[in-house]
């Protein structure tokens, strides 16, 4: 089968698969692997015996990046042909979708820290996509104008990465209230964010650090957040083009990066934080996550992720099948994301996964969602 982000067939949703290696503690502690990735034929399998069950199932992706895949190389391959298309005049989203601790910041991410002028070799897409766009505007001595935007989407409420005031980290009630607003054209705008017209590569970098660094620092003061909120890194480009014909033609594409909530909020509606659960024992234990139950005070919390995780799934099931009604409205997350999400627009997902097998319960509900996500 063709790849289903193919213009001929009109489905603009491609879903890659990319799984991490184990790190030097799984390694060191000799965690069994129980995901097996075939690059060539863009397979997944996940085969394991536990008891009497035996578990052995294959999933199909668009493409699949085994764990020795490369930042670079998952660039070139998926992520360079979608940059591409923003500097057309499409709008495209590219999502990270997967368990906490599976590489989802790692992927968009990755280490950012130019070394004399270059990237280091584990950066990710975010900036590897910024360079693309600058490289290829300023080939083409294009007059262009860009903006960006950095938000975090948490509990149904949006933070802007981008503002300076830490207003979120204490009580103050005085703080800039941001709201999503119809804009009365089926559209959504954000009242209140900030947005950075940024001229060069560098700028857009600083601006990425500092929104992450206020991203960490919350994840930090306010326990670990981040693994619970979406964060939407946002690149509107206008080019001025002209026609054969001399007239002028203002060209726009925008290009949102998205680092989703972690997928284990979505499957058990966060009863169980599993990524948690390791952190504190270093060894899976399943009577230790069985007795698990989630703190007072977070049941709102796991079910407006859940919500715009369900919703963002229900809403790329609809786009890929064509029906008629797309729920954009029934989350936050969809609502800012429709208009990169449907018509001409290009999306992409990038599941992420861990091959341990203390991971397997929730590496099948990510192969789960994002293959039937296609
Ligand atoms: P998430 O954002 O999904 O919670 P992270 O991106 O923070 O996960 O990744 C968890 C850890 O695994 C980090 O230390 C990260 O550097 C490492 N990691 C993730 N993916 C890879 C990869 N493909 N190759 C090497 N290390 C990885
Ligand atoms: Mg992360």
């Amino acid at each position: 089968p063709g790849s289903k982000f193919d213009r001929d067939k009109g489905v603009n949703v491609q879903v890659l698969l990319r799984c991490r290696p184990l790190s030097e503690e799984e390694t060191r502690m000799n965690t069994p692997v129980v995901i097996s990735c075939n690059e060539h034929r863009r397979e997944v399998s996940a085969v394991q015996n536990i008891a009497n069950k035996q578990i052995d199932r294959t999933f199909m992706f668009d493409k699949v990046f085994g764990p020795t895949s490369k930042q670079k190389d998952l660039f070139e391959q998926a992520i360079s042909p979608i940059v591409h298309e923003v500097l057309e005049g499409y709008n495209c989203t590219i999502f990270a979708y997967g368990q906490t601790g599976t590489g989802k910041t790692y992927t968009m991410e990755g280490g950012r820290k130019a070394k004399n002028g270059d990237f280091a070799s584990d950066a990710g897409v975010i900036p590897r996509a910024v360079r693309q766009i600058f490289d290829t505007l300023e080939a083409q001595c294009a007059e262009y104008s860009m903006k960006v935007t950095f938000l975090e989407l948490y509990n149904e409420e949006i933070t802007d990465l981008l503002a300076l005031d830490e207003s979120r980290f204490s009580d103050d009630k005085s703080k800039k209230p941001i709201a999503l607003m119809e804009d009365g054209k089926g559209g959504v705008f954000v009242r209140g964010l900030e947005e950075e017209v940024v001229y060069t590569a560098s700028e857009i970098y600083k601006i990425l650090d500092k929104g992450s660094t206020k991203r960490r620092t919350a994840e930090t003061l306010l326990n670990k957040q981040s693994s619970r909120s979406h964060s939407i890194f946002s690149i509107t480009i206008h080019i001025k083009e002209c026609t054969p014909e001399g007239e002028e033609m203002i060209k726009c594409g925008k290009l949102n990066l998205v680092d989703l909530a972690g997928s284990e909020n979505i499957s058990r509606s966060g009863a169980r934080d599993v990524s948690k659960v390791f952190h504190i024992s270093g060894t899976y234990n399943p009577l230790l996550l069985s007795v698990l139950t989630p703190p007072k005070g977070r049941a709102r919390e796991a079910g407006e992720i859940n919500k715009s995780l369900l919703t963002l799934g229900r809403v790329i099931n609809a786009l890929v099948e064509h029906s008629g009604h797309i729920p954009y409205r029934d989350s936050k997350l969809t609502r800012l994301l429709r208009d990169s999400l449907g018509g001409k627009t290009k999306t992409c997902i990038i599941a992420t996964i861990s091959p341990s097998i203390y991971c397997l319960e929730e590496t099948l509900s990510t192969l789960d969602y994002a293959h039937r996500a296609k």
